[in-house]
């Protein structure tokens, strides 16, 4: 569900501007504010496996640094634009900012399909970003991370490339590393553990219990898979997931009303989330069109794929029973799609307040690397907890007092502090 004139970093200066009325931000502010204060575009050439040498296009946008280093990560995909990592550059200034963390807003991004690259030329792509960066990103300038379809080695590679050109160790370059080689504990699950801390909080608003609760799932990568963990843990039951299907370039999604088996449905899925549909068919499972995860019957929708999956187009379709959407991705929903859902009163967990899980346990990985001492998973995870559980006390609170949005209050509280911090440097 994508049309063509979709424009995120459009969609997101319309979010910010929003929140900059409610705010009366100073003209000298909204500048600021509404574009990113530095942007990178570069080529990387890359000799491939068959001798030959292809070009691709990297990115790396700095949105906002006033709270502290950028951060961000980075995104390896056929249909990257500069307007995307724009827009996601500044989701990740508001999401660092809603929960509190001392960072600013960075994002990354290389045109390219890992489904059709070595590893070695992967690994080549990752070199080659590091080295036309190399003076622009550090720990204490920019902070990349894993996004859609880069991993823990990709994080690796680039911090090694990164190590050798500034000679030394440098762990807090960059984060998403593997246990072991910097990374912390929990990070992998961190951004889908934190959605459903969020959505454990809004069930307890409710008052309802998970177990007596079913959910819809947009996507079946990282952030999909570990919320779906997470919520099952707490006894609720996810009747379907939805995922791209590489061979036939659509999606699918795949329904069993008893209940979708994570651990049966890894088995036949790829590295980047793909589901074998032959053999989910032998399991069971009902193969769908992909549109069709948003028009389930259930209370909780979770989009944990891209930006621009609930419009105007099917927001309707959205059942009556809905109550809760949590955004694991970035700008799942359009603006358009956002009166009808608070028309409808359905609690919205906005995409920088749900799925900012990620950049936290990014945040604490740095702190670990940075102190060369690393937590026990628990300990990660209770921090974790705490954080995201005080970040969505407080902008519910707000939704509350004042009557709004869940949205709006979250821009609200994230806006106001990265204006401040600009105000308090003398920049604005
Ligand atoms: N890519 C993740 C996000 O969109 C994590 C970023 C990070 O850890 O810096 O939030």
């Amino acid at each position: 569900m994508s049309s063509k004139s979709f424009n995120p970093f459009a969609m997101a200066q319309s979010q910010f501007d929003r929140a900059a009325e409610f705010l009366n931000l100073d003209t000298a502010t909204r500048e600021l504010l509404r574009n990113p204060m530095r942007e990178y575009q570069f080529s990387i050439p890359v000799r491939m496996d068959d001798g030959t040498v292809k070009i691709f296009r990297g990115f790396r946008v700095q949105h906002n640094d006033a709270r502290g280093p950028g951060k961000g990560g980075i995104r390896f995909h056929p249909q990257e634009t500069i307007d995307t990592v724009r827009a996601l550059s500044m989701w990740m200034t508001w999401k660092c900012s809603v929960v509190e963390i001392p960072l600013g807003g960075s994002k990354g991004g290389v045109v390219c399909d890992p489904h059709n690259l070595s590893m070695r030329e992967q690994e080549s792509i990752c070199r080659g970003w590091v080295r036309q960066l190399s003076r622009d990103i550090g720990p204490l300038i920019d902070v990349p991370a894993p996004d859609v379809m880069t991993s823990a080695q990709h994080m690796l590679w680039m911090l090694d490339e990164f190590e050798t050109i500034h000679r030394g160790h440098q762990p807090g370059l960059i984060t998403g590393k593997p246990v072991g080689m910097g990374g912390s504990l929990g990070r992998t699950e961190a951004t889908g553990y934190g959605v459903v801390y969020t959505i454990r909080e809004v069930l307890k608003e409710l008052g309802l219990k998970a177990e007596n609760t079913t959910a819809s799932v947009q996507g079946f990568g990282n952030v999909a898979q570990y919320a779906i963990q997470l919520y099952k843990q707490l006894g609720g039951n996810i009747i379907c997931v939805s995922c791209w299907d590489q061979h036939d370039q659509t999606s699918y999604t795949f329904k069993k009303s008893s209940g979708v088996d994570l651990d049966a449905l890894l088995k036949i899925t790829d590295r980047f989330g793909g589901i074998d549909k032959n053999k989910a068919r032998d399991l069971g499972y009902e193969v769908l069109p992909g549109d069709l995860w948003v028009e389930q019957d259930v209370d909780i929708l979770i989009p944990a794929a891209l930006e621009n999956q609930i419009t105007a187009e099917n927001v309707n379709k959205i059942s009556q029973r809905v109550k809760i959407i949590a955004e694991g991705a970035n700008g799942p929903t359009t603006p358009d799609a956002d009166k009808v859902i608070a028309e409808r009163k359905i609690f919205l967990i906005p995409d920088f307040l749900a799925n900012a899980g990620g950049v936290t346990c990014s945040y604490f990985e740095q702190v670990q690397s940075n102190i060369n001492y690393y937590w026990e998973r628990d300990e990660v995870l209770g921090k974790l907890d705490v954080k995201m559980t005080s970040a969505f006390q407080a902008v519910s609170e707000l939704a509350r007092k004042r009557n709004i949005f869940m949205r709006d209050a979250a821009y609200f509280i994230a806006v106001n502090r990265v204006a401040q911090a600009c105000k308090d440097r003398g920049w604005v």
